[in-house]
C-alpha cells in the first residue's frame, strides 16, 4: 500500500474516531455535523490544490515551488525535483548540440545537410561560401535552385556518389576549385561535404611542371651525349676529333651532374629542420672564401672588390649561407662581361645584417625580376648554359633565405647592371662584440 492510501485511511479513521468521541459527549447530530464540516473542508482543500496543480502544469514556472501542507506539499516537491532533472537533461542536450554545431563550424570543410526533397536543412559557414549561400535566407530552399551549375545538378540527381565532383566555386569563390561529395544517410537525406582544393591543384600542377622541367633539362644533355656516343662508335675519327668529342661529352655529363646536385640541395633544404638561430657564423672567413671563389672563377677578367664590416655576423647554417651568398657572387661573375666591375658589401643596416652584390653586367628587365627565383627560370637559356648554369641557383638562394627569415631584393636596369641585396633579420644579426662577450 502506498503512502497516499495510508494517509487517506489514517485521516478517515481519525475523522471517524473524533466523530465517535464527539458523538459520545455531545450527541449524534453534533458528531454528524462535525464529520460533514470536516469533509467539506477536505474537499475544498483538495479542489484548491488540484486547481493550483492544473494551472502549474498548464504554465510551468521553473524554480517556483508552491508551499502546501501534507500530501500536497510532497506532490509539489516531487514535481519540482522532476522538473529540475528534466531541465538539467535538456540543458545538457542543448550544450552537446551547440558544441556539435561549433565543431562543424570550425571544420575547414563545408558541410550541408539536405532533407528528403533535397532542400537545405542546415549548412556551415564554409559550405555557405563554397556554394554562395546564405544559411538563414536559403533554409528550406531546394539546393539546385541555388547551386545551378549543370555538373552539380547532374551529380546530385545521378545517385552515384562514389566519386567526388570537382567544380568551380559560386559567388565570391568563382575563381576557386571545390571538391564536392554527397553521402546519403537516414531516410533519403543527404550530407554534402565540400573542400577548397585550389591550393592542392596548384601544387599538383607545380609538381607536374617540375617533373616535366627536370625531364626536359636532363633530356637535352642526354640526347647530345648519346649522339656523340653514336658518332664515336660509327665513325672512324682521328685522335684530335675523338678528343674534341670526348671533351664535349664531358661537358654534357658535368651539366647533368650539376643539375642533379642542385636538385638534391633543394630537396635537402625542403626536408631539413630549420637552421639553428644561435650558431653565430665566422663571417670574416665566409667572405674570404667567397672572395677567393669569385677571383678564381673570374680569372682576372673583372674588377672585384669586397667591402666587409668585420663586426657584423649572423646566426644560421654555415653551408647554407655560403651556398646562397656564393650563388649571388658567382652569378655576378658569370653574367658580367669581361672588364666589368663587381662590388660585394657586407655591412649593418640598423640592427640587420646586409649582403649586397652589385655588378656592371647586362642587367635584368623588370618583368623577369619577380620570376628569377622560380626553378629553371632563365632569361637567356643559352647564356645560362654557356656559363654552366642549371637554372636552380636563385631557387636555392630563395629557400636558404626563407629558412633564415632573410629577404632578397633585386634592383636592376637593362644595360646598367644588377644589385642583389640580402637582408638578414635582427633576430639573427649580431655584432662581434657580443660574439666575444
Ligand atoms: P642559372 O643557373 O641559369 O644562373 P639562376 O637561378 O642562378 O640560374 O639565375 C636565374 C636567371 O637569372 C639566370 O639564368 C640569369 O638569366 C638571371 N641572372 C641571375 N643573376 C644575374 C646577374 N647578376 N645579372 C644578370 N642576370 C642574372
Amino acid at each position: 500500500m502506498n503512502i497516499i492510501w495510508t494517509r487517506s485511511i489514517v485521516s478517515l479513521v481519525l475523522l471517524a474516531a473524533l466523530s465517535a468521541a464527539i458523538g459520545a459527549f455531545a450527541g449524534v447530530p453534533v458528531a454528524l455535523g462535525f464529520a460533514v464540516l470536516m469533509l467539506v473542508v477536505q474537499t475544498f482543500f483538495s479542489t484548491f490544490h488540484t486547481q493550483r496543480l492544473w494551472r502549474l502544469l498548464e504554465a510551468p514556472v521553473y524554480g517556483e515551488v508552491p508551499s502546501a501542507l501534507g500530501i500536497w506539499g510532497e506532490i509539489y516537491y516531487r514535481l519540482h525535483k522532476l522538473a529540475k532533472r528534466w531541465h538539467a537533461q535538456v540543458r545538457q542536450v542543448e550544450q552537446q548540440h551547440s558544441r556539435f554545431i561549433q565543431a562543424i563550424q570550425a571544420s575547414p570543410n563545408g558541410v550541408a545537410m539536405l532533407d528528403d526533397h533535397d532542400q537545405i536543412e542546415w549548412c556551415n559557414a564554409i559550405a555557405e561560401t563554397h556554394f554562395g549561400l546564405d544559411a538563414k535566407r536559403d533554409l528550406r530552399q531546394h539546393i539546385t535552385h541555388l547551386v545551378r551549375q549543370p555538373d552539380f545538378i547532374r551529380y546530385l540527381n545521378s545517385h552515384h556518389y562514389e566519386q567526388m565532383l570537382i567544380m568551380r566555386g559560386m559567388g565570391e569563390n568563382r575563381q576557386r576549385t571545390i571538391s564536392v561529395q554527397v553521402f546519403p544517410y537516414g531516410e533519403h537525406r543527404k550530407l554534402i561535404l565540400t573542400q577548397d582544393i585550389t591550393e592542392l591543384e596548384r601544387t599538383d600542377s607545380m609538381r607536374r611542371d617540375f617533373v616535366a622541367n627536370v625531364s626536359h633539362e636532363l633530356k637535352t644533355p642526354l640526347t647530345v651525349l648519346s649522339g656523340f656516343l653514336e658518332t664515336l662508335r660509327d665513325l672512324p675519327l682521328d685522335e684530335a676529333d675523338r678528343r674534341r668529342y670526348l671533351d664535349m661529352m664531358d661537358q654534357q655529363a658535368t651539366r647533368m651532374q650539376n643539375i642533379v646536385r642542385d636538385l638534391l640541395v633543394l630537396a635537402n633544404l625542403e626536408g631539413d629542420i630549420r637552421p639553428p638561430s644561435d650558431d653565430l657564423l665566422d663571417m670574416r672567413a665566409v667572405l674570404r672564401h667567397l672572395e677567393n671563389d669569385a677571383n678564381n672563377l673570374s680569372g682576372g677578367r673583372h674588377r672585384i672588390a669586397f667591402h666587409v664590416d668585420d663586426a657584423v655576423t649572423v646566426a644560421g647554417a654555415e653551408t647554407e649561407v655560403v651556398s646562397a651568398l656564393g650563388n649571388l657572387v658567382t652569378n655576378a661573375v658569370r653574367y658580367t662581361p669581361e672588364g666589368g666591375a663587381i662590388d660585394v658589401t657586407w655591412q649593418r643596416e640598423n640592427d640587420r645584417a646586409m649582403f649586397i652584390v652589385r655588378d656592371s653586367g647586362p642587367g635584368i628587365a623588370a618583368e623577369h625580376i619577380p620570376r628569377l627565383t622560380e626553378r629553371f627560370y632563365r632569361i637567356d637559356r643559352s647564356r645560362s648554359r654557356d656559363t654552366g648554369g642549371t637554372g636552380l641557383g636563385l631557387a636555392i638562394v630563395k629557400h636558404v633565405l626563407q629558412r633564415h627569415h632573410a629577404e632578397l631584393d633585386v634592383k636592376s636596369e637593362v644595360g646598367r647592371g644588377s644589385t642583389f641585396i640580402v637582408r638578414f633579420p635582427a633576430s639573427r644579426t649580431a655584432l662581434r662584440k657580443s660574439l666575444a662577450a
